[in-house]
């Protein structure tokens, strides 16, 4: 792969993401929550950072981009969409949009959903989520309608199964709990909700997960499976009206 990438916890459940290109040496970060721990691991490899990417607009992924600013000086890059409440960008973008990490392009894909103008950052072999498709789950709909988050999960769906998913928080365990209700006889869910357990007794981080295993396993994305439709009692529904059933649950878990 082109790209070191380096993940970094921050605050409670955060993660932000160090993408250093090998052939250049340039270095961007994927979202500050806060800007020390990112200064502390740049300053540790000897890294200098180059861009920062903003995947939307919540605190928890923005609050340190000022303090690395003035810090780094990086270029900043986000969503156009978003331009009115994001700090000021130095490279607004928009869908299909590439962005450049030194020799590695990268694409930008509207994940709306979570919030509109939500953006994910597609690069070979590793695509930036932050809180539109997450392990084992998808962020909450805070701005946008589930036939919204339904187009934008079935984008990232479309990648290569090879692709790692870099999402935005370390909610894996309680995305097991969840989808072994919506899910109970998957046999890979079983499988999966057990390794993430023993991965967190341990502490490690359950992100970045293959997507071919978040399309045997993620409840929002089975969606579309015969077998979820039938044990939330929808069969015959549409894909997006039973993603939409199985968000609404969810949220009332
Ligand atoms: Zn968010
Ligand atoms: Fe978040």
């Amino acid at each position: 792969m082109p790209l070191e990438i380096v993940t970094i916890p921050c605050r409670a459940d955060n993660y932000a993401y160090l993408l250093h290109d090998m052939a250049t040496g340039a270095t961007a970060v994927v979202d500050v929550p806060d800007a020390a721990p990112i200064s502390a691991e740049l300053s540790k490899r000897g890294w200098t950072l180059s861009d920062i990417l903003i995947t939307h607009h919540h605190d928890d992924h923005i609050s340190g981009v000022p303090g690395l600013k003035a810090e780094t000086g990086a270029r900043i890059i986000g969503a156009a969409a978003d331009a009115h409440r994001l700090p000021p960008l130095d490279l607004a973008v928009r869908e299909g949009d590439t962005v450049s990490i030194g020799a590695t392009d990268g694409t930008v894909i509207d994940v709306s959903g979570h919030t509109i103008g939500h953006i994910a950052f597609s690069f070979p072999g590793a695509v930036f989520t932050a809180d539109s498709l997450m392990a084992l789950g998808c962020g909450r709909l805070f701005e946008g309608d589930p036939a919204t988050m339904w187009a934008s999960l079935r984008k990232l769906a479309a990648l290569p199964g090879d692709t790692l998913v870099y999402s935005g928080h370390e909610y894996t365990a309680d995305n097991a709990t969840f989808a072994l209700t919506i899910d109970p006889d998957n046999p890979a869910l079983i499988a999966r909700a057990r390794d993430v357990a023993r991965a967190r007794a341990a502490r490690h981080p359950t992100v970045p997960s293959r997507l071919s295993l978040e399309l045997d396993t993620n409840p929002f994305l089975r969606a579309t499976a015969p077998e979820v439709k039938a044990h939330v009692g929808m069969t015959g529904a549409s894909d997006a009206e039973v993603f939409a059933e199985i968000r609404r649950r969810k949220n009332a878990f």
